[in-house]
This record gives C-alpha cells, structure tokens and sequence, in this order.
C-alpha cells in the first residue's frame, strides 16, 4: 500500500500542512489511534481455498448486497465450528454443504455451527447470504445534489484488517485463496475485480452482470472490487491485458501520467527473474481514495490525484512513477510472497519502496535515484520516534506498523544489502527468494536463508543490526596526514547512544582519498566504538570522503574545514557528497564564500538534486547575499521541480523589495505553475503590501485544476489579512471543487478569528457526506480556537458514518478549543494511565496524534518532490 493520507487531498489546518497528492504513511498511522492490528499470524481451524463472491449494491442507501460461497478445509481434528470475521453486516442466511446451518454474530465475528465435529481434511461449502451498509472496507463515492456531475464510483479497501466490513471471510494475510467475483451493477457501468474478465451479460431491468476470476491465490486483504463510471485505456503486455481506468472524463489523463506502465513490467520482470504473476495487470484510480495505492493482486487501486492535468504533468521529475512502480512491486512483493504478519509488513513495504529506485535508476538520470537514496536517509533521521524501533516489531500498539521503518528504512536497508553483496549476488538471492516462497507466507528469516542459500553469504548479522535492531549509527570522522609515513589516519567513532534495541554497527565500507595525483578507494569494516585506520596517500589529501557515494543509512558529523568542504561541493563525483557539502556549508552563517558558493552550485550543479538543497540551504541563510545569489540564479532554473524550490526559497526574506518584486512577477506570468503557486504562497508568507491583489487575481484566473487558485486561497490565511474573508467565504461553499474548498478553510479560519458566524460556516461543513471537506473542517475549527465549535464537533462524534480514525481528531480538536489558545496538552507530567475518556488521556491521545501529524509533516515535505502535489 502506498498509504497516502486519507483521500486524495485535504489540509490539516490546525498545522498549516496540505496533504496532497499520493504520500506516504500518515492515515495508517491514524488507524493505529482506533485499535492496532493483529501483530502475530492466527493460527487457523481451516485452510481457505476459494470464495465465490456474488455482490450487488443498492446505491441509494449505500448498502453491499452479498452472497459468498467459501470452500474450504478443516486442518484440526474435533472443529464443531468455523469463525469468519464480519463487522457491521446483518447474516441472512448460512448453509454448509447446501444445509442450513445454524450461527452466532458477535461484532467482529460471525460463528457457523457445523452438524457434527470434522476432521482434518472434511472439505465444506459454506453460503453466507449478508447485506450492511459499510463503514469500511466499501466505499460509495456518488453524485449528490450538491455534485450533480460527479461520476458514480464505488470501491473497496482491504488492507489492512477492512475486507471483514463489506465480506465475512478469514481476513488475516496468511491464508491464500483464489476467486470469483460476480458482480451486477447499472449497465454503463465498468467493473474490475482481481484476475482474469471471463464476461458481462445483461441481467435485465438495465443491470449487467460481470464475471472475474483470479486463478493464482492471494490473500483476502488483496480483494477488490471496484465498479462504476469509468474511462477505460487498454493496452497489452507480453500478451497480458494493461489497463487503466479513470472516473468518466479524464480518461485523457491516463496515458500521460500511466503510460510507463509496460516498460515498468518488462524491467521488473528481468531484474526478477520471475515472471509477473498474474494474468493482467489492471490500474484503477478512483476519487476520494482513502490510501495513495493499493496493490490488490492484479489490479491496483490509485488515488485519483495520481492523474495529474496534461499541462501540469510534465513540472513534474519523475512523474507519478514513485506511487506506478511502488504498487506494480508488490504484485511481486506482498501479493505473490506475501508477509505472514503484520509485524513483517516490511517485507510488502521494504520491498516495494527498493523497487521505486529500482526504477529510478533504470527509467532516470543517475542522479535522480542518487538524491531520492540521500533524501531518504535524511528524512528517515528527522522521524526521531523511529529511532528505537527495529523494522520487524510485533508492539504496534501505539503507533502503526506501517511506519518509516516499514517503507523507507525497510526500502533503504535493502538497498544497502545490494551494495554489500553486488548487484548480481543480491538478485540472484531475490530470486530465488520469490521462486522458494512463490504463493507463500513469509517472515524475515525466510529472506535471510533464501539470500544465503543463493549467494553463500551469511546474512545472519546484517538482519541482526538492521532488521530486527533499531537505529542506525551515527558517526564522528576526522582524519589526519603523516607527511612523514605518506599516510591519512581515519579516526571513526560511533556516537550513538547504545540502550535498548540500539547497539554497535558492523558495516564494511570504503574511504576514497584524492590527492593531487588522483582518487583512491579503500575498503574497510567499521565496528567498534572508537577505532582508528591507516591508508596510503602520496600527499597530503585534497578530499577524503567517508562512505562515499553515501550508501550507508547514517549520519555523520565529518570535522572538516571550510576549504575542504568547499573542494567537495565543487568536485565529489557523487551526488551525496555534494549535497553533504551543501548542508555542511549552510551551517557556516555570516560567509560570503559559502554564500557564493552555494550560488555556484545552485546555478551550475549538474544534479538538480544538488541545486534545490542549495536553493533550500540559501532561503535559510535568509541573507541579503543570500537573497540575491537565488535571484541570479532563477532565470536559469528551468526545471519546474526546481524552480519551484528557488520561488519558495525566496519566501524567507522578509522586507526585501527585489524579492518581493520578483515574487510578483513570478506569480503573474512565470512559464511555470509550480513556481507560480510557490510564488503566491510566498507572498502570502511574507505578509508582502500588495500580496492581497495578487492573490485575489489568481483567484479570478483559471488554471489547470484550479491549481493557482487553490495556492492563492491557501495563501491568503498566512497574509493574515481580513480582506480577503468574503473571497474565502465565496469559495468554501457547498458546489466549488472540493480541493478548493479544503484551501480556503484552511485560510478562513485564521481570519477574523473573533467572527462567529465564520466559525458557524466551517461548523456547517463538519456533516458533510465530502470526507476531505470534513477533514479540513475539523482541523480549521481546532485551528482557529473559537470554543462556539464545541458543540458541533461534540455533535460530530455521535454521528454514523465516522471512520475509526476520525474520532481521535476530533477528540483532539474539542481538547484543544476546551484548553483555550496557546496552552499545551495537559499531559506528560502527573499522566495517570490509560483512562482515555478522561482529560488526560485526551490529552495524552492529542500529543500523540500531534506528534504524528508532525511526522506526517516531515516525511511529506521530503517526499513533495518526488510525488505530484497541488498546492
Ligand atoms: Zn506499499
């Protein structure tokens, strides 16, 4: 799963953060709030080996209509009965082996009594006929009143524990079943399911119904069902049927935002070695998705916002390849070899963020994988809450397993596998790890034995530190010259603190000295504390870089002088030695040697990588020197994911007027629209004099998605002037797009914050059936602090349709409006357990929530220039 925040877009405005196109992590995190997955694998009364899965849905209440059949085998002698997990469906009618049967519901389970106790190998057909109204699991996405237009969509989420929502089965990862999927809806509808269409015949009264079978097993959370007004694009792979599917009207952005697709199967498939498994591979992006993808065996399900507007797809780098590759992985990783457990979920995520860069490095310039490798392991460092966790953990009580441990520490870790066993070692042992786990459940220590078998490596101490220890190491490196022996002494502490599951690392390395007469690598293994090592250098080093290339998921504090640094931002080969330069540099204030030279490399770097860490590095020198080196260096930034990085580098300098002069321009008519958007988030920012008529024309402008309007309305709560309330109060209204909407909340509750009526029309919003809409309205509310909302939000939580995640937020918005402005949670000190209806454990659950939030934040912020955003 690529686990983007809840649906699509949506501001979490209590912080000033928009969450935007298809990200990481953050909704799982908010489900951990409402109860933590089961950590171990169950052990099974009975293996499940088909269901038969007939639904039909009545749209207008919004209700599954369901009939499944399983097959299965009983694997303990004495079984009397067979528990399936169901929440909030109401059970008609069970029949085993065509007899009716007799059953118990519980909440989360439905018990079917067998007539006498089986034995090991009785097979049965179990019929459950069932309908609900779902609160998870299925999805109806409908035109309504007030979005007459919207096509009709209805779609399913499994993972992690959904499935059970909208179909009673064994919803755990370690069963493995194959299906069919008979499904009737209107007649212009599409619908896709997992596996192979086996046909659509009319079911009278302008029904159709349609038939999918998926003949390679796969786990219940990687069912799917998706059905109604879509676009459909087809091409073919290999033979195999690739589709694509949008909601009806923007079957036009399909091609250039998916179309890489195929070539991604092909390299996937030789780098394997395995053949992707299933019989076609189908892509279906939905509105209002509650994750970023969804890599259900054989056909994905995206988030919408995956399907960028033609003029805007091309500002960005790589395109919606991160989230396209990351789903295809898992076809692979996760649905083919799938993790036994939750507290192995690194094994799907790991791998399936390995794979992006896999990509990367295949489709891009080099650079590109280089710098998404050094992002990472810096955005990894600030999540300070991952540090004690190792990847595998069992624990998640607290916070989701689908962490930064999971994908990017997980993607990272293996990355560094690659490096230390060789490209064709490390994927001789990926295969033969799919070809000895195919169809089967796996925790780490399969991975381990399948790279020692395949490569006669023992991987055994490398899991130990990395996979099932916590942290990383943090480094000290100095060195010095002998001119005497012609020798560098390397000195190499490790600084970490060593408590709990963080110990001492063993990591086999290189050092690469230049002199004057050219550049040497030497490899070593560091291990100790507090080590010194030797290396021959003819004359005293020019560079001596530690790791280079930067493989290593470290940190590392190098004493170097500026002259040093200054020689490896101008000539390191790799793109993580520069960048390291770039940040060491930044730290110097008051230098105009620093000053200039990171001008230089923001003007000049042959990594565009490199020349945004300068643009970012310059904005917070927040120098006039500073101000000026970003503003000669803009006419030649004409990559747009730069650009964009060097307008909202240049919202850092307050008062300046060359600035804020070209910040107008740029928002007026600059070529490209991310920087455009930058700029009037910028102005914004700067609380700049005219910034108000600026935003206010782009407002009144079209663009491509509304994409400069939703940046200027966004724009306009930070200027914090109250001009602007009755745009913002126009454009929140029921009917404008609802990305537009979430921008100006998001504005309008930091204005006029002593104005009720402002805070009655946010309040209006908070029922609304527009997730996003109501996501933001609750921040908006926190955020603007006027206690007249606590009625509302208290109204809130006793409504229906809440999803579990939601109910922590606004717990956490009405702690924050009862404590009044600027006060802090009540929590740390004197916390008194677990009571979470009282105060404290409000407050407790806030920060915790807060906290997550931030993380969110973080990670977002690293990733923006990989995923498309809007602003
Ligand atoms: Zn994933």
């Amino acid at each position: 799963m690529k686990t983007l925040q809840r649906i699509g877009q949506w501001t979490c405005a209590s912080h000033g953060w928009t969450f935007l196109g298809s990200l990481l992590i953050a909704v799982c995190l908010m489900t951990a709030q409402a109860g933590a997955d089961e950590p171990y694998a169950r052990s099974k009364d009975y293996d499940l080996q088909h269901s038969k899965i007939v639904l039909a849905f009545d749209v207008e209440h919004k209700k599954v209509i369901g009939d499944v059949t399983h097959t299965l085998s009983v694997l303990k002698d004495g079984t009397g009965k067979l528990a399936f997990d169901s929440v909030g469906l109401t059970i008609q009618s069970v029949t085993v082996n065509k007899a009716t049967s007799k059953f118990t519901v519980s909440a989360t389970e439905l018990t079917v009594q067998l007539a006498s106790a089986a034995k090991k190998g009785d097979k049965f057909e179990v019929q459950i006929k069932y309908e609900g109204k779902t609160s998870k699991g299925a999805y109806f996405i409908l035109p309504d009143k007030d979005y007459p237009n919207r096509p009709a969509q209805i779609w399913t989420q499994g993972e992690s524990e959904d499935t059970r929502y909208y179909l009673p089965t064994y919803d755990y990862p370690n069963a493995r079943l194959t299906t069919e999927t008979i499904l009737t809806v209107p007649a212009a509808w599409v619908t896709v399911a997992n596996g192979k269409l086996i046909g659509v015949r009319d079911a009278g009264n302008g029904m159709k119904t349609w038939s999918w079978q998926e003949s390679v097993p796969s786990s219940t959370y990687l069912i799917t069902v998706v059905a109604g007004e879509f676009d459909e694009l087809k091409e073919t792979w290999r033979g195999k049927p690739v589709t694509y599917y949008a909601p009806k009207g923007r079957g036009d952005r399909l091609k250039i935002n998916y179309g890489r697709t195929p070539q991604m199967l092909e390299l996937f498939t030789k780098k394997l070695g395995v053949d992707y498994p299933w019989e076609k591979y189908a892509q279906v992006m939905v509105d209002e998705f509650v994750a970023g993808g969804m890599e259900n065996s054989s056909a994905t399900t995206n988030t919408s916002s995956s399907l960028i507007h033609p003029k805007l797809a091309p500002e960005y780098a790589t395109g919606q390849d991160p989230l396209i590759s990351h789903e295809l992985a898992h076809q692979w990783f996760g649905d083919l070899v799938t993790t036994k457990d939750w507290g192995n979920i690194w094994l799907n995520e790991g791998f399936a963020t390995f794979m992006e860069t896999m990509w990367s490095e295949s489709y891009f310039p080099k650079d590109q994988s280089e710098y998404e490798r050094w992002s990472n392991i810096q955005q990894w460092f600030a999540q300070s809450d991952l540090w004690a966790k190792p990847i595998v953990r069992h624990d998640f009580d607290d916070s989701s397993e689908f962490d930064g441990n999971a994908y990017n520490k997980g993607g990272l870790v293996l990355d560094m596998l690659r490096h230390q066993l060789g490209e064709d070692a490390f994927y001789r042992g990926l295969k033969h790890y799919l070809e000895v786990n195919r169809g089967k459940n796996v925790v780490s220590a399969d991975l381990a034995k399948a790279m020692e078998e395949a490569t006669n490596t023992n991987v055994d101490q490398f899991f130990s530190q990395w996979i099932y220890g916590a942290g990383a190491p943090k480094f000290d490196l100095s060195y010095s010259y002998d001119v005497a022996k012609h020798q560098v002494t390397l000195k190499v502490k490790q600084t970490q603190k060593l408590e709990g599951r963080v110990g001492l690392f063993r990591i086999p390395t290189t050092v690469e000295i230049t002199t004057a007469a050219g550049t040497k690598a030497f490899p070593f293994t560091v291990s100790k504390p507090e080590e010194a090592f030797w290396f021959a250098a003819d004359s005293a080093p020019l560079m001596v870089l530690f790791d280079n290339g930067g493989h290593i998921l470290k940190s590392a504090e190098c004493h170097k002088e500026k002259k040093e640094w200054l020689y490896q931002l101008k000539n390191a080969s790799e793109l993580a030695d520069r960048a390291d330069a770039v940040q060491a540099l930044a730290k110097l204030k008051d230098d105009a040697d620093v000053d200039s030279a990171l001008g230089e490399t923001l003007r000049s770097d042959k990594a565009w990588g490199v020349r945004a860490t300068a643009a970012d590095s310059l904005g917070e020198r927040k120098t006039p020197a500073a101000a000026k080196q970003l503003l000669d260096a803009l006419n030649g930034a004409k990559e747009p994911w730069v650009r964009g990085r060097v307008v909202a580098a240049l919202g850092n300098f307050k008062d300046n007027a060359d600035v804020l002069a070209k910040l107008e321009s740029v928002a007026k008519d600059d070529q490209s629209y991310r920087a455009r958007a930058a700029a009037l988030q910028a102005l914004g920012k700067l609380k700049a004099p005219n910034a108000l008529a600026t935003l206010d024309a782009a407002v009144k402008a079209d663009s491509p998605d509304n994409f400069l309007r939703n940046a200027a309305l966004r724009a306009m709560g930070p200027l914090g002037d109250d001009k602007a309330v009755s745009t913002l109060k126009e454009w929140a209204v029921v009917g404008k797009p609802l990305d537009t909407r979430q921008a100006a909340i998001y504005s309008l509750a930091r204005l006029q914050k002593d104005d009720k009526q402002i805070t009655q029309q946010i309040a209006g919003y908070l029922t609304e059936a527009h997730f996003p809409v109501r996501y933001s309205s609750i921040f908006a509310l926190g955020e603007r602090g006027d206690a007249s909302a606590i009625p509302a939000l208290e109204a809130l939580l006793k409504s229906d349709d809440l999803s579990i995640e939601m109910v922590p937020m606004i717990k956490g918005q009405i702690a924050k409006l009862k404590r009044g402005p600027g006060k802090k949670p009540a929590a740390e000190a004197g916390e008194d357990g677990e009571d979470a209806s009282g105060d404290a454990g409000v407050g407790k659950r806030l920060e915790r929530l807060e906290k997550m939030l931030q993380e969110m934040n973080d990670r977002l912020k690293n990733i923006e220039e990989r995923l498309p955003q809007k602003k």
